[in-house]
């Protein structure tokens, strides 16, 4: 048991030590940890002090090298594109850069800067652009230096002449600058050359105030006063010729060109036409004239490929002989005119000897000259067509008046005489049947007033149809004059048939005449002229009975036609090609090769017209079916006539 209890203490004793030695060990760890942070917090801290340390060195190497650089205002200065000059308040130049320099060509001129404002300025010959010259106190620095500032509103345009010579226009703007005490102390001034675009400006307000004039000779075209140029013997119109000419004048003057000219290439025999030229004399123009007139084309541009050029729109360089003195060559540029895509003629644009370089400014232009050109020709042609084709309506017009009236008067002239003799046909008739004859009468003489009987009726049938002929004749007229009037009544159309047809029947006792309609119905009311829808329909039987054979029957046809009522007339006659189906009812028409089989064979072409005119006016229709040796069937509709349908 002893040696037990030993080693029990034994083991607590060690246990102890080994709980006091992990407590040794924790407390080392515990200092350790606490060094090893301090350690790093110093170590950071150094890395930090080491940035610092560098950044420092690069601002302190930035600021070495920014102030080894020459002033950063010169800098600026010399990047700057425009003139820029930096004067101090007596007007001495401090600073500036290149472009000033070169702008004033200050470098051929070392003692420039070495004088006074005043001299200075004189030296440069300052103007106001149009050739003014400025008084010192408007001269821009001078403004500046006064306080006053010139930002973009305000820029002053000066002419000047550089001291090397040149002739500039200049822009200037600028500011002043101030002291601590607010004066001014000195001027900051930009120069900017503008002579090349006021040129430009100005050669393009020259070229609109062209082009506006040659819009006008669009606008005005042939009532141009002559321009007093010597005419030229052409095909095309003198007007137009005029025109052109006016038009090349301008175009000369834009394009700054000695001689101009229009050459059109006709159309078919591809041949020359020269129109108008400017730039020669009157002998010139003559030997011009002679020269190309009639010329084939190919001839006078025989080089394949610019032929190919123009015709592809192009303008193309010739060097060839002047119609003026065939033995000198020069250069000229054509231009070609295309209405569509035909060529239809040529500028010639030429500058004498001299071998012009073209800017592409004057390329567009001379291509604007080509298309108004164009424009002028084909704006004049259209006029006179126009012209042309009112002159032939007007003339036409007026035949068809003439012919109106004339209409008018002979068919009153003719009925009033027509009246008469009917009258007094209808008394002899009369007379003769009652005359009676004593048994002894002889055989002869009541054969005699037999005859006498039957020569009065046939003058009354002769009677009638004049009667009719200068009645459709009248009523022409009235439709013509727009005098034909209605008398519109509710009516039923089915009476208004068989009475037409029955006087058909007892006017032609040896045809047959068959009228068919719907069994349900007795009326077919309409709002009508009752004469008038009469007479087309008698109109139509006429028709069918003349230009049918005797043995055939004529059939009329009346029904409902939806909200209508359609009355059909068909015959069995030689029936009528299409083609001339529309002109049917047209003034004075008559289809060729149809005969009149049967009857009178008078006929004016008006009765169908008169038809259509009459059934229009009461917003009926018209029409015909027909085919050669099928016969025809007239017909026509009229509004079936709700308000009336109950007539008595
Ligand atoms: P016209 O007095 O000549 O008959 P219309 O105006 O009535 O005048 O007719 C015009 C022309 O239409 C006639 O000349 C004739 O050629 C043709 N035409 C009219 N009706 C018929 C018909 N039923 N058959 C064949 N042709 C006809």
């Amino acid at each position: 048991m002893d040696g037990s209890v030993r080693t029990e203490q034994a083991l607590q004793e060690e246990v102890r030590i080994l709980r006091a030695r992990i407590a040794t060990l924790e407390e080392t760890e515990r200092r350790h940890q606490h060094l090893s942070q301090q350690y790093q917090a110093q170590q950071s801290a150094l890395e930090e002090a080491q940035l610092q340390q560098q950044e420092l060195l690069h601002k302190l190497a930035a600021a070495t090298e920014f102030t080894e650089q020459s002033h950063p205002f010169d800098i600026v200065f010399e990047t700057i594109t425009t003139g820029l000059a930096l004067y101090d308040i007596n007007g001495n130049i401090l600073r500036m850069n290149t472009v000033y320099r070169q702008m004033m060509g200050i470098d051929r001129h070392p003692t420039y800067l070495a004088n006074n404002l005043e001299e200075r300025g004189h030296a440069l010959l300052i103007h106001n652009g149009k050739g003014q010259a400025l008084p010192p106190e408007q001269w821009p620095i001078n403004r500046i230096l006064r306080g006053e500032v010139l930002g973009s509103q305000q820029e002053v345009d000066v002419g000047i002449t550089t001291l090397d010579g040149r002739e500039l226009l200049v822009t200037v703007s600028g500011a002043p600058m101030y002291d601590a005490q607010g004066k001014v102390s000195h001027a900051v001034v930009i120069y900017q050359d503008t002579t090349e675009r006021s040129q430009l400006n100005q050669r393009t307000h020259d070229v609109l105030r062209a082009l506006l004039a040659m819009a006008e000779i669009l606008v005005q075209g042939t009532d141009l006063a002559d321009s007093g140029e010597t005419p030229i013997k052409s095909t095309v119109k003198s007007s137009i010729h005029r025109v052109l000419q006016r038009l090349m004048k301008l175009a000369r003057r834009v394009l700054g060109c000695q001689r101009i000219s229009i050459t059109l290439i006709e159309a078919g025999s591809e041949q020359l036409q020269p129109v108008a030229i400017v730039g020669v004399d009157r002998e010139e123009i003559l030997q011009w004239q002679a020269a190309f007139e009639g010329m084939p084309f190919s001839s006078y541009i025989s080089d394949h490929q610019q032929q190919m050029a123009l015709h592809a729109g192009g303008p193309v360089t010739i060097y060839q002989p002047t119609s003026f003195d065939p033995t000198h060559r020069h250069y000229a540029v054509l231009m070609p005119m295309h209405t569509g895509t035909r060529l239809i003629g040529f500028i010639t644009i030429d500058y004498g000897d001299d071998v012009h370089t073209w800017t592409r400014e004057e390329v567009a232009l001379a291509e604007a000259v080509s298309r108004l050109t164009v424009l002028v020709q084909e704006r004049e042609r259209l006029l006179l067509e126009q012209a042309e084709a009112h002159a032939k309506e007007l003339a036409l017009l007026e035949a068809n008046q003439r012919m109106d009236e004339f209409l008018s008067i002979a068919s009153h002239e003719l009925r009033t005489p027509l009246t008469t003799i009917n009258g007094n046909i209808q008394l002899a008739k009369r007379r003769a049947q009652t005359l009676t004859f004593p048994p002894e009468t002889p055989q002869d003489f009541t054969n005699k007033i037999e005859l006498i009987q039957e020569l009065l009726s046939r003058a009354e049938r002769q009677v009638r149809i004049q009667n009719r002929l200068v009645g459709d004749l009248l009523d022409v007229s009235r439709i013509q004059a727009d005098r034909l009037e209605l008398h519109m009544k509710p009516c039923n159309l089915l009476d208004i048939v068989n009475e037409t047809i029955e006087d058909q029947r007892s006017a032609n006792t040896e045809r047959t005449i068959v009228m068919q309609r719907p069994e349900y119905a007795a009326e077919f009311p309409i709002l009508a002229d009752a004469d008038r829808v009469s007479q087309v329909i008698s109109n139509y039987l006429s028709n069918a009975l003349k230009y049918s054979a005797s043995d055939h029957a004529i059939r009329v046809y009346l029904d409902r036609d939806g909200p209508a009522i359609r009355l059909s007339v068909r015959d069995a006659g030689p029936g009528i090609p299409l083609a001339t189906q529309d002109h049917l009812w047209e003034r004075f028409y008559r289809v060729p090769g149809i005969n009149v089989l049967s009857g009178s064979g008078v006929g004016l072409g008006l009765g169908l017209h008169i038809c259509r005119t009459i059934i229009e006016r009461h917003q009926g229709e018209v029409g015909v079916i027909s085919a050669p040796d099928q016969g025809s069937t007239f017909w026509f509709t009229l509004p079936y006539h709700q308000q009336s349908e109950s007539l008595s």
